[in-house]
């Protein structure tokens, strides 16, 4: 059957309202549910982790593939249709709460080869995704569903009018793959833009090797807060003496009117390691 004619009927059985505001756009595509399950490439070896299940018409497929499923659904009136149609399934495990309450270590303590597999809430996309990479989950990769422009961000190199701290923070952490574009038409209802899949692959270490990572995060926050201004000015809210802040782009060879949406990770890296020797 086709998961148009299968989401639509579980809709319309329950008497299923859409809600806007939950960022509810279920995915009635066959082709890129398979491009979905193809790139997480889930075996009954791994735990998954779903995020906002919906109706369960990805659920389905991912419960049939992995030993284990966690989907995490922040709306209530989907949780006796998912146990409902999933009620066969015996490696299911439902939680009605919001991702970003949730203590996703804590629920995933127990596990190994855990691999988040979701068609995210574009409203909620970046704060989750932050989550998942900051709360050093041992996961080993993130195949989801976003925002075209999000996921242009998240791949963004330097110098691109797309690369910003969202880039550099998941490329520190993670490779990351475009697998296919997705539009609108794919989703009931249709959203106003259009999606991509993406996979993210943790790295197993971080990408730069740094002295100090909350260090590291400020002074690419900093760079990109205000993208117009040179570093130089850029990191002025650092408070380090002018001739010191002289030297250290000196040392490290960078320009210090270059902008920070010009740098590459290693250079954050080489500018975050020097300023941590200084300050
Ligand atoms: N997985 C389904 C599919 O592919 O058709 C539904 C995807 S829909 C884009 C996003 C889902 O995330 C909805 O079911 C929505 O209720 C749920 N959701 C929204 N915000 C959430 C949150 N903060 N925590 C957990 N689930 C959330």
């Amino acid at each position: 059957m086709s998961i148009d004619v299968y989401t639509r009927d579980i809709v319309k059985r329950y008497g299923f309202k859409f809600s806007k505001s939950l960022g509810q756009n279920f995915l009635i595509d066959n082709s890129v549910l398979e491009d979905i399950l193809g790139s997480a490439d889930v075996s009954s070896d791994d735990v998954v982790l779903e995020i906002g299940p919906g109706v369960g018409t990805l659920t389905r497929e991912l419960l049939k593939k992995a030993k284990k499923v966690y989907a995490v659904e922040v709306d209530s009136t989907l949780i006796p249709i998912l146990k409902e149609e999933l009620k066969e399934f015996d490696n299911f495990e439902l939680i009605n709460k919001d991702i970003l309450k949730l203590d996703i270590k804590e629920i995933l303590k127990e596990e190994n080869n855990v691999k988040v597999v979701a068609n995210l809430p574009y409203y909620v996309t970046t704060p989750i995704v932050l989550q998942l990479l900051n709360e050093d989950l041992n996961f080993k990769s993130l195949t989801v569903m976003v925002q075209k422009e999000v996921g242009e961000r998240m791949a963004a190199d330097p110098g691109c009018k797309e690369y910003g701290s969202l880039s550099v923070l998941v490329q520190y952490y993670c490779d990351i793959e475009i697998i296919r574009k997705v539009s609108s038409s794919c989703f009931v209802p249709s959203p106003k833009v259009d999606s991509v899949v993406i996979k993210l692959s943790k790295c197993k270490n971080p990408r730069v090797t740094i002295k100090d990572k909350d260090l590291f995060f400020k002074i690419v926050r900093f760079s990109f807060n205000m993208r117009r201004k040179t570093l130089w000015n850029a990191l002025k809210p650092l408070n380090i003496d002018k001739e010191e802040l002289r030297k250290i782009f000196e040392i490290c060879d960078i320009d210090p009117k270059r902008r920070g949406e010009t740098l590459s990770l290693d250079e954050f890296g080489r500018l975050s390691d020097f300023i941590y020797d200084f300050i």
